[in-house]
């Protein structure tokens, strides 16, 4: 019932012209149209990426990888929802553990750029994860409810669907160790729970929760074969058209 979502983010790489080249090749490959598929591109790509999409028969979206919350104002090296969306822009990724760690990005913080997506109908691609220590300490699960508990507050129940979630375990991230799809399975099912306990029962079936942590072309599928895993969001194997075709082809 929900449909299955593999997001690219490319993080720190790929200037204008590496971004037309990928996107060019990504655009002539055979993808499956039963997968949403984006790309969270650099802000200086967006509007290359978003020329290419719009010029092609394609369903890749595009999408940024942080915001600002207000619209506008000064704000030196920010960006703004209704920049974004002026762009057409349909996702936004909140919350990457880079981030919070290198940025400093605080919960209070991802919490009112989460309430600003929505209220400028961007969806929100919001990065949970617990880092090894924590997970080693048997305290993975308090921490990403303190953080989705955090982060979503004042979230409506017409929004929360809206709403992606990615858990992503530090310690996954772009190391080349991917969660064990038992444990990314267990996790996904505590948000989902998580959510219904914050919603309803519905809206927890409507809120699409991707993995993300080195997922690459061999252990996608295996991974998306989870019950409460709908997609992924991919940083490593995105930057390559041959690798980033494959997750999303997961099924075929
Ligand atoms: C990410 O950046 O969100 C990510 C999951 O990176 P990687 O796939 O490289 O681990």
């Amino acid at each position: 019932m929900r449909k299955p979502i593999i997001v690219g983010n490319w993080k720190m790489n790929l200037g204008v012209k590496e971004a037309k080249k990928l996107v060019d090749e990504l655009t002539s490959m055979d993808l499956d149209k039963n997968v949403e598929q984006g790309i969270c591109v650099p802000f200086v790509d967006l509007t290359t990426v978003k020329e290419i999409l719009e010029s092609k028969d394609t369903l890749i979206s595009f999408g940024a990888q942080n915001m600002y919350f207000e619209e506008s104002g000064a704000y030196t090296g920010e960006i703004s929802p209704t920049m974004l969306k002026e762009i057409n822009a349909k996702y936004v990724i909140l919350g990457h553990s880079e981030r919070r760690e290198y940025f400093k990005e605080d919960d209070e913080l991802i919490n009112k750029k989460v309430l600003s997506a929505l209220s400028h109908d961007l969806i929100p691609i919001l990065c949970v994860g617990e880092t090894l220590s924590e997970r080693e300490e048997g305290n993975a699960k308090d921490k990403v409810s303190s953080q989705i508990k955090s982060d979503l507050k004042d979230v409506s129940k017409e929004e929360i669907e809206k709403v992606v979630i990615a858990y992503e375990p530090i310690w996954a991230i772009g190391t080349g160790k991917t969660a064990s799809s038992d444990d990314a399975e267990d996790m996904c099912k505590y948000i989902r729970n998580l959510i219904e306990e914050l919603y309803t029962y519905e809206e927890s079936q409507k809120v699409r929760i991707q993995y993300g942590g080195s997922m690459k072309p061999e252990n996608v599928k295996e991974l998306l074969a989870k019950e409460n895993i709908d997609g992924g969001l991919i940083g490593g194997a995105s930057l390559k058209a041959d690798s980033f075709s494959k997750l999303i082809n997961f099924s075929k």
